[in-house]
Protein backbone atom coordinates (compact mmCIF):
# COMPACT_ATOMS: atom_id res chain seq x y z
CA UNK A 1 0.00 0.00 0.00
CA UNK A 2 1.23 3.73 -0.91
CA UNK A 3 2.37 5.14 2.43
CA UNK A 4 0.28 7.72 3.33
CA UNK A 5 2.44 9.17 5.81
CA UNK A 6 2.30 13.28 5.21
CA UNK A 7 4.86 14.08 2.40
CA UNK A 8 6.72 16.67 4.53
CA UNK A 9 6.92 13.96 7.50
CA UNK A 10 9.02 11.74 5.63
CA UNK A 11 12.52 13.01 5.93
CA UNK A 12 11.85 13.09 9.97
CA UNK A 13 14.86 12.65 12.59
CA UNK A 14 13.38 10.32 15.19
CA UNK A 15 14.43 11.80 19.06
CA UNK A 16 17.32 10.07 20.13
CA UNK A 17 17.45 9.10 23.76
CA UNK A 18 20.08 8.34 26.07
CA UNK A 19 21.11 4.42 25.79
CA UNK A 20 18.79 2.22 28.18
CA UNK A 21 20.95 -0.09 31.08
CA UNK A 22 18.70 -3.14 29.30
CA UNK A 23 19.98 -2.11 26.04
CA UNK A 24 23.91 -2.04 27.41
CA UNK A 25 23.53 -5.03 29.24
CA UNK A 26 22.38 -7.25 26.43
CA UNK A 27 25.02 -5.53 24.00
CA UNK A 28 28.11 -5.89 26.12
CA UNK A 29 27.26 -8.69 29.33
CA UNK A 30 27.42 -6.60 31.80
CA UNK A 31 26.89 -6.80 35.31
CA UNK A 32 26.54 -3.08 36.91
CA UNK A 33 26.04 -0.72 34.31
CA UNK A 34 25.19 2.83 35.56
CA UNK A 35 23.30 5.58 33.69
CA UNK A 36 24.16 9.22 33.57
CA UNK A 37 22.11 10.25 30.22
CA UNK A 38 19.22 11.47 30.82
CA UNK A 39 19.33 13.66 33.89
CA UNK A 40 17.36 11.32 36.41
CA UNK A 41 16.86 11.75 39.82
CA UNK A 42 19.75 9.93 41.38
CA UNK A 43 17.73 9.42 44.18
CA UNK A 44 15.09 7.50 42.38
CA UNK A 45 11.26 8.54 43.49
CA UNK A 46 10.10 9.92 46.55
CA UNK A 47 8.19 6.87 49.40
CA UNK A 48 5.73 9.45 49.60
CA UNK A 49 4.84 8.64 45.97
CA UNK A 50 5.30 5.03 46.07
CA UNK A 51 2.87 4.78 48.57
CA UNK A 52 0.37 7.12 46.22
CA UNK A 53 0.63 5.15 43.51
CA UNK A 54 0.11 1.72 45.64
CA UNK A 55 -3.05 3.37 46.79
CA UNK A 56 -4.84 4.57 44.02
CA UNK A 57 -3.49 1.24 42.03
CA UNK A 58 -6.99 -0.39 42.70
CA UNK A 59 -8.17 2.79 40.60
CA UNK A 60 -6.81 2.88 37.42
CA UNK A 61 -10.06 0.74 35.94
CA UNK A 62 -11.57 4.57 36.47
CA UNK A 63 -10.93 7.38 33.67
CA UNK A 64 -9.01 10.23 35.58
CA UNK A 65 -11.03 13.51 36.14
CA UNK A 66 -10.38 15.19 33.25
CA UNK A 67 -7.53 18.20 33.19
CA UNK A 68 -6.34 16.93 36.30
CA UNK A 69 -8.25 19.70 38.77
CA UNK A 70 -6.29 18.22 42.54
CA UNK A 71 -3.00 18.30 41.02
CA UNK A 72 -3.66 21.85 39.26
CA UNK A 73 -4.94 23.02 42.99
CA UNK A 74 -1.85 21.61 44.68
CA UNK A 75 0.14 23.37 42.14
CA UNK A 76 -2.24 26.57 42.23
CA UNK A 77 -1.06 26.81 45.51
CA UNK A 78 2.34 25.92 45.56
CA UNK A 79 3.15 28.70 43.36
CA UNK A 80 0.73 30.86 44.39
CA UNK A 81 -1.38 31.59 41.75
CA UNK A 82 -4.73 31.27 40.00
CA UNK A 83 -5.17 27.08 39.31
CA UNK A 84 -6.47 28.22 35.77
CA UNK A 85 -3.38 29.02 34.68
CA UNK A 86 -2.11 25.93 35.01
CA UNK A 87 -2.23 22.95 32.49
CA UNK A 88 -0.54 19.61 33.24
CA UNK A 89 0.41 17.19 30.77
CA UNK A 90 2.12 14.04 30.15
CA UNK A 91 5.23 15.26 30.43
CA UNK A 92 5.96 18.86 29.79
CA UNK A 93 6.98 17.46 26.19
CA UNK A 94 2.89 17.70 25.86
CA UNK A 95 3.17 21.08 26.68
CA UNK A 96 5.46 22.07 23.85
CA UNK A 97 3.42 20.32 21.42
CA UNK A 98 0.04 21.89 22.87
CA UNK A 99 1.82 25.27 22.74
CA UNK A 100 2.71 25.24 19.44
CA UNK A 101 -0.42 23.45 17.99
CA UNK A 102 -2.84 25.78 19.54
CA UNK A 103 -0.92 29.15 19.27
CA UNK A 104 1.01 29.11 15.93
CA UNK A 105 -0.92 28.83 12.38
CA UNK A 106 0.51 26.24 10.11
CA UNK A 107 2.44 27.58 7.29
CA UNK A 108 2.44 30.69 8.33
CA UNK A 109 4.06 31.44 11.89
CA UNK A 110 7.49 30.56 13.37
CA UNK A 111 8.68 29.09 16.36
CA UNK A 112 11.97 30.68 16.56
CA UNK A 113 14.93 28.68 19.17
CA UNK A 114 18.55 28.98 19.28
CA UNK A 115 20.92 26.22 17.77
CA UNK A 116 21.66 22.75 19.36
CA UNK A 117 18.63 23.80 21.67
CA UNK A 118 16.42 20.79 23.16
CA UNK A 119 15.13 18.76 19.89
CA UNK A 120 11.57 18.80 20.62
CA UNK A 121 10.32 22.02 19.96
CA UNK A 122 12.04 21.31 16.38
CA UNK A 123 10.06 18.21 15.95
CA UNK A 124 6.58 19.23 17.33
CA UNK A 125 7.04 22.60 15.03
CA UNK A 126 7.63 20.13 11.76
CA UNK A 127 5.01 17.44 12.74
CA UNK A 128 2.55 21.15 13.08
CA UNK A 129 3.66 22.52 9.84
CA UNK A 130 5.08 25.72 11.15
CA UNK A 131 8.39 27.17 10.30
CA UNK A 132 11.11 26.52 12.41
CA UNK A 133 13.62 28.65 12.99
CA UNK A 134 16.92 28.87 15.10
CA UNK A 135 19.83 31.69 15.81
CA UNK A 136 23.20 30.59 16.63
CA UNK A 137 24.01 30.38 20.29
CA UNK A 138 26.80 33.22 21.41
CA UNK A 139 30.40 31.78 21.09
CA UNK A 140 30.46 31.05 24.70
CA UNK A 141 27.80 28.83 23.89
CA UNK A 142 24.86 31.18 26.11
CA UNK A 143 21.44 32.17 24.84
CA UNK A 144 21.92 34.48 22.15
CA UNK A 145 19.13 37.08 23.44
CA UNK A 146 20.14 39.93 21.34
CA UNK A 147 20.22 37.91 18.60
CA UNK A 148 16.75 36.53 18.83
CA UNK A 149 15.24 39.70 18.91
CA UNK A 150 16.59 41.33 16.23
CA UNK A 151 15.13 37.89 13.94
CA UNK A 152 11.65 38.44 15.37
CA UNK A 153 9.16 39.51 13.01
CA UNK A 154 5.70 39.76 13.06
CA UNK A 155 5.20 36.07 12.56
CA UNK A 156 7.56 34.97 15.36
CA UNK A 157 4.47 33.25 17.46
CA UNK A 158 6.50 31.42 20.08
CA UNK A 159 10.01 32.02 20.96
CA UNK A 160 11.72 28.88 23.23
CA UNK A 161 14.45 29.67 25.62
CA UNK A 162 15.54 26.88 27.89
CA UNK A 163 17.10 28.25 31.08
CA UNK A 164 18.61 26.24 32.40
CA UNK A 165 19.51 25.17 29.36
CA UNK A 166 20.25 21.57 28.12
CA UNK A 167 22.78 20.36 27.23
CA UNK A 168 24.79 23.56 27.91
CA UNK A 169 23.37 23.99 31.66
CA UNK A 170 23.88 27.67 31.26
CA UNK A 171 20.92 29.46 33.05
CA UNK A 172 19.30 32.84 32.10
CA UNK A 173 20.09 35.79 34.22
CA UNK A 174 16.08 37.34 35.64
CA UNK A 175 17.57 40.51 34.89
CA UNK A 176 18.19 39.58 31.10
CA UNK A 177 15.01 38.19 30.97
CA UNK A 178 13.40 41.00 32.29
CA UNK A 179 15.44 43.59 29.77
CA UNK A 180 14.57 40.79 27.00
CA UNK A 181 10.65 40.74 27.78
CA UNK A 182 10.60 44.70 27.45
CA UNK A 183 11.79 44.24 23.60
CA UNK A 184 9.71 42.03 22.58
CA UNK A 185 6.46 42.17 20.88
CA UNK A 186 3.54 41.79 22.35
CA UNK A 187 2.18 38.96 19.19
CA UNK A 188 5.26 36.93 20.37
CA UNK A 189 4.70 34.54 23.45
CA UNK A 190 8.11 33.61 25.13
CA UNK A 191 7.93 30.07 26.66
CA UNK A 192 10.46 29.70 29.32
CA UNK A 193 11.42 25.74 29.44
CA UNK A 194 12.60 25.78 33.32
CA UNK A 195 13.03 21.85 33.29
CA UNK A 196 15.90 22.18 35.53
CA UNK A 197 15.36 25.55 37.17
CA UNK A 198 14.96 23.51 40.70
CA UNK A 199 18.89 23.13 40.68
CA UNK A 200 19.52 27.07 39.90
CA UNK A 201 20.81 29.51 42.54
CA UNK A 202 18.59 32.43 43.15
CA UNK A 203 19.28 35.18 40.13
CA UNK A 204 18.40 32.80 37.69
CA UNK A 205 14.63 31.78 39.59
CA UNK A 206 12.80 34.36 37.65
CA UNK A 207 9.22 32.82 38.24
CA UNK A 208 8.13 35.67 40.95
CA UNK A 209 9.24 38.26 39.26
CA UNK A 210 7.73 37.51 35.70
CA UNK A 211 4.68 35.43 36.60
CA UNK A 212 2.23 38.05 35.84
CA UNK A 213 4.02 39.16 32.66
CA UNK A 214 1.30 38.76 29.74
CA UNK A 215 3.85 37.12 27.55
CA UNK A 216 5.56 34.38 29.01
CA UNK A 217 4.58 30.70 29.75
CA UNK A 218 6.63 28.81 31.85
CA UNK A 219 7.03 25.15 31.61
CA UNK A 220 7.71 22.67 34.36
CA UNK A 221 8.34 19.01 34.75
CA UNK A 222 8.37 16.45 37.42
CA UNK A 223 10.71 13.97 35.53
CA UNK A 224 13.92 15.83 37.03
CA UNK A 225 13.84 17.33 40.32
CA UNK A 226 10.57 15.10 41.66
CA UNK A 227 12.22 11.55 39.89
CA UNK A 228 9.20 10.56 38.02
CA UNK A 229 10.27 10.37 34.44
CA UNK A 230 8.53 7.05 33.32
CA UNK A 231 5.31 8.03 35.20
CA UNK A 232 5.45 11.40 32.70
CA UNK A 233 3.94 14.54 34.23
CA UNK A 234 4.57 18.15 33.35
CA UNK A 235 3.14 21.34 33.20
CA UNK A 236 2.62 24.83 32.30
CA UNK A 237 2.09 27.61 33.74
CA UNK A 238 0.61 30.16 31.55
CA UNK A 239 -1.02 33.58 30.62
CA UNK A 240 -4.43 33.19 31.84
CA UNK A 241 -6.80 33.71 28.62
CA UNK A 242 -4.68 31.45 26.69
CA UNK A 243 -4.74 28.78 29.09
CA UNK A 244 -8.23 28.73 29.36
CA UNK A 245 -8.45 28.39 25.64
CA UNK A 246 -5.91 25.76 25.59
CA UNK A 247 -7.91 24.09 28.23
CA UNK A 248 -11.18 24.06 26.09
CA UNK A 249 -9.39 22.59 22.82
CA UNK A 250 -7.18 20.12 24.75
CA UNK A 251 -7.43 16.23 24.40
CA UNK A 252 -8.84 14.70 27.44
CA UNK A 253 -7.21 12.21 29.93
CA UNK A 254 -3.34 12.50 28.59
CA UNK A 255 -2.26 12.98 32.53
CA UNK A 256 -3.23 9.48 34.19
CA UNK A 257 -5.05 8.85 37.35
CA UNK A 258 -1.57 7.24 38.95
CA UNK A 259 0.17 10.56 37.55
CA UNK A 260 -2.07 13.20 38.97
CA UNK A 261 -2.01 11.62 42.45
CA UNK A 262 1.84 11.09 41.69
CA UNK A 263 2.27 14.72 41.24
CA UNK A 264 0.37 15.52 44.59
CA UNK A 265 2.76 13.56 46.58
CA UNK A 266 5.72 14.61 45.35
CA UNK A 267 4.62 18.26 45.95
CA UNK A 268 4.26 17.12 49.76
CA UNK A 269 7.77 15.24 50.07
CA UNK A 270 9.81 18.37 50.91
CA UNK A 271 12.49 15.99 52.12
CA UNK A 272 13.20 13.97 49.29
CA UNK A 273 13.09 17.19 46.91
CA UNK A 274 15.89 19.21 49.39
CA UNK A 275 17.54 16.29 49.65
CA UNK A 276 17.71 16.02 45.76
CA UNK A 277 18.82 19.11 45.24
CA UNK A 278 21.71 18.75 48.40
CA UNK A 279 23.14 15.47 46.77
CA UNK A 280 22.89 17.26 43.28
CA UNK A 281 24.70 20.42 44.30
CA UNK A 282 27.53 18.01 46.26
CA UNK A 283 28.11 15.38 43.48
CA UNK A 284 28.04 18.09 40.68
CA UNK A 285 31.06 20.13 42.28
CA UNK A 286 32.83 16.80 43.41
CA UNK A 287 32.59 16.41 39.61
CA UNK A 288 33.19 19.48 38.22
CA UNK A 289 36.65 19.58 39.99
CA UNK A 290 37.83 16.12 39.58
CA UNK A 291 36.53 16.81 35.57
CA UNK A 292 38.54 20.32 35.24
CA UNK A 293 41.89 17.91 37.25
CA UNK A 294 41.72 15.47 34.48
CA UNK A 295 42.02 18.57 32.19
CA UNK A 296 38.32 18.47 30.36
CA UNK A 297 36.65 22.07 29.65
CA UNK A 298 33.88 22.02 31.18
CA UNK A 299 31.18 24.69 31.24
CA UNK A 300 29.28 25.90 34.42
CA UNK A 301 26.09 24.45 35.21
CA UNK A 302 23.14 25.68 36.57
CA UNK A 303 21.52 21.88 35.91
CA UNK A 304 22.08 18.23 37.09
CA UNK A 305 24.41 17.62 35.21
CA UNK A 306 27.45 18.97 32.97
CA UNK A 307 28.50 19.54 29.70
CA UNK A 308 32.34 18.72 29.32
CA UNK A 309 34.84 18.16 26.26
CA UNK A 310 37.59 15.28 27.07
CA UNK A 311 41.20 15.78 26.11
CA UNK A 312 40.38 12.77 23.68
CA UNK A 313 37.98 12.18 21.05
CA UNK A 314 34.80 12.66 22.57
CA UNK A 315 33.26 9.93 20.59
CA UNK A 316 36.13 7.64 21.66
CA UNK A 317 35.42 8.40 25.08
CA UNK A 318 31.76 8.10 24.87
CA UNK A 319 32.61 4.36 23.56
CA UNK A 320 34.53 3.19 26.11
CA UNK A 321 32.76 4.76 28.62
CA UNK A 322 29.86 2.30 27.45
CA UNK A 323 32.02 -0.65 27.07
CA UNK A 324 33.01 -0.16 31.13
CA UNK A 325 29.47 0.14 31.78
CA UNK A 326 28.84 3.53 31.90
CA UNK A 327 26.27 5.42 29.81
CA UNK A 328 26.59 9.26 29.03
CA UNK A 329 25.54 11.53 26.80
CA UNK A 330 27.75 12.07 23.48
CA UNK A 331 26.64 15.80 22.12
CA UNK A 332 27.26 14.94 18.50
CA UNK A 333 23.40 14.89 17.78
CA UNK A 334 23.58 18.74 19.23
CA UNK A 335 26.12 19.58 17.14
CA UNK A 336 28.77 19.23 19.61
CA UNK A 337 30.81 16.46 18.67
CA UNK A 338 33.58 17.36 20.79
CA UNK A 339 31.29 17.39 24.18
CA UNK A 340 29.45 14.79 26.51
CA UNK A 341 26.80 15.35 28.68
CA UNK A 342 26.97 13.46 32.00
CA UNK A 343 24.39 13.49 34.61
CA UNK A 344 24.67 14.07 37.81
CA UNK A 345 24.67 10.91 40.11
CA UNK A 346 24.78 9.71 43.38
CA UNK A 347 28.31 9.86 45.01
CA UNK A 348 28.77 6.56 44.20
CA UNK A 349 28.23 6.58 40.99
CA UNK A 350 30.15 9.95 40.67
CA UNK A 351 33.17 8.09 41.54
CA UNK A 352 32.70 5.48 39.41
CA UNK A 353 31.81 7.53 36.49
CA UNK A 354 35.12 9.48 37.52
CA UNK A 355 37.49 6.54 37.83
CA UNK A 356 36.22 4.55 34.68
CA UNK A 357 36.86 8.40 32.87
CA UNK A 358 40.37 8.70 34.27
CA UNK A 359 41.29 5.18 33.56
CA UNK A 360 40.58 6.05 29.97
CA UNK A 361 42.00 9.36 29.68
CA UNK A 362 45.17 7.54 31.24
CA UNK A 363 45.20 4.40 29.02
C1 LIG B 1 13.95 16.81 30.35
C2 LIG B 1 13.46 18.03 29.64
C3 LIG B 1 12.11 18.34 29.59
C4 LIG B 1 11.12 17.50 30.33
O1 LIG B 1 10.45 16.63 29.54
P1 LIG B 1 9.27 15.77 30.16
O2 LIG B 1 8.42 15.57 28.94
O3 LIG B 1 8.57 16.57 31.19
O4 LIG B 1 9.89 14.53 30.69
C5 LIG B 1 11.71 19.49 28.96
N1 LIG B 1 12.60 20.32 28.40
C6 LIG B 1 13.92 20.06 28.44
C7 LIG B 1 14.88 21.02 27.85
C8 LIG B 1 14.38 18.90 29.05
O5 LIG B 1 15.70 18.63 29.06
Amino acid sequence: MHNRMRKSLLDFTPYTPGLSIEELREKYQLQNIIKLASNENPLGVSPLVLESIKKYSSSIFRYPQNASPALSDALAQFHNIEAERIICGNGSDELIDMLIRMTCEPEKNTVLCYSSCFSVYKMVAKLCGVHYKEVARNADFSQPLADILATVTDDTAIIFLTSPDNPTGLAIPSAELVDFLEKLPQQTLLVLDEAYIDFADAEYQSFEILKSHPNVAFLRTFSKAYGLAGLRLGYGIIPLELAKSMQSARLPFSVNLLAEHAGIAALTDTHFYKQTLKVTAENKLFLMQELQSLSCKTLPSQANFIMFAPTMSAEFVFQKLLERGVIVRLLKNFSFPDWIRVSIGTKEESNIFIKELKGILHD
